[in-house]
């Protein structure tokens, strides 16, 4: 039975994230210090994800699970949680799309690992090509291990490995066309993400956000590109190189918000089931997991939280609502 929302969406894509947890502190997402993180106790096993992947994969017909973080790679054994989601089957037999998105810093040693485990799809983050300013951005010095990463994991066979960028104006907004030509010359496809407000220290400010008209003009100047049709359900709009090197992608959440072909729902690292980025409420999975809830108690919860979705985020009103927990506690 397909899972379809009280505004005719269907749901097709559960996000998962392992863990709150990171080796990074991105500006846009955490603070310096300070972040508390969930009791370990408290976080899921690899276990009970696999079970509420299945319930949504087995009974809803999701067909596309990305696991996100925090950092996904620094919890371990994630190869053990990619094998057990990777063997799950929709009903009609054919295996839902498996994908990760991750900051990069471990994959030069992971890659062929997860590959092997049955990963089929990655995005890396990299918002700065310059050693300095990824230190200012990530406040670690990465760069060049992250940049091995994403070679290593072609390497390891992915195709097309994707690269998120969050631009921020002030922050790297003068890097668009450096990273789009990286991703050009790399045989990679970039996508370039409007900054949100979910950032743990709250200086999210609308004239931060550098948006998608402003991105693809910059572009478009240098690399003439032509709208690829029909996005779906898929956060990003694309546009294809008329030189036919490749395509590049936006994720214009803040200034062309997507909400009305959104397929998605979100299973936090402790077990609450969001039906938005943005949603200020939660349903607790993990309550029925460890007291003895039935499959169909869980899948009980899943339609009642899908039948309260909202229409959309209300970024743009006067009346929105930060969530109470930021990116990285939600799973970006
Ligand atoms: N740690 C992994 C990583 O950085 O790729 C996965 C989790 S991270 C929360 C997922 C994505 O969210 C990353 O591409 C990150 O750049 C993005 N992100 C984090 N905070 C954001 C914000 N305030 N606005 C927009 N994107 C953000
Ligand atoms: Fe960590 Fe990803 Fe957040 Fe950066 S964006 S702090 S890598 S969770």
């Amino acid at each position: 039975m397909d899972l379809i929302d009280s505004f005719g969406r269907t749901v097709r894509d559960l996000r998962i994230s392992v863990t709150d947890r990171c080796n990074f502190r991105c500006t846009y997402c955490m603070p310096e210090e300070g972040m508390t993180w969930i009791d370990r106790s408290e976080v899921l096993t690899y276990e009970e994800i696999e079970r509420v992947a299945r319930i949504c994969v087995e009974h809803f017909n999701v067909n596309g699970i990305r696991l996100t973080g925090g950092e996904p790679t620094v919890r371990a054994h994630l190869p053990i949680l990619i094998q057990k989601l990777s063997a799950l089957r929709l009903a009609d037999g054919s295996t839902p799309d498996l994908a990760l998105t991750t900051n990069g810093s471990t994959l030069r040693n992971v890659a062929q690992e997860l590959r092997d485990a049955g990963l089929q799809r990655i995005n890396v983050s990299l918002d700065s090509l310059r050693a300095d300013r990824f230190l200012a951005m990530t406040r670690r010095d990465e760069l060049a291990n992250v940049l091995e990463g994403i070679a290593e994991a072609q390497t390891a066979g992915f195709a097309p490995v994707k690269i998120n960028a969050v631009i921020e104006r002030g922050a790297n907004d003068d890097e668009i066309l450096d990273l789009a030509k990286y991703a050009r010359d790399n045989n990679l496809e970039m996508r370039f993400i409007e900054f949100m407000p979910l950032d743990a220290s709250n200086e999210w400010e609308r004239n931060k956000v550098v948006t998608q008209d402003e991105i693809v003009n910059t572009i478009n100047a240098e690399f003439p590109l032509t709208p690829v049709d029909q996005r779906g359900a898929a956060p990003a709009q694309r546009w294809s190189y008329n030189d036919g090197k490749g395509f590049v992608g936006v994720i214009p959440s803040v200034s062309h918000p997507f909400c009305a072909d959104c397929d998605r729902v979100r299973l936090t690292s402790d077990g609450q089931f969001r039906t938005c980025l943005f949603a200020t409420d939660e349903f607790d999975i993990r309550a029925l997991l460890r007291n003895g809830g039935s499959d169909d108690d869980i899948s009980e919860l899943i339609r009642t939280a899908v039948g309260a979705k909202w229409a959309g985020h209300q970024i743009n009103q006067v009346n929105f609502i930060r969530p109470k927990r930021t990116m990285s506690q939600i799973g970006g």
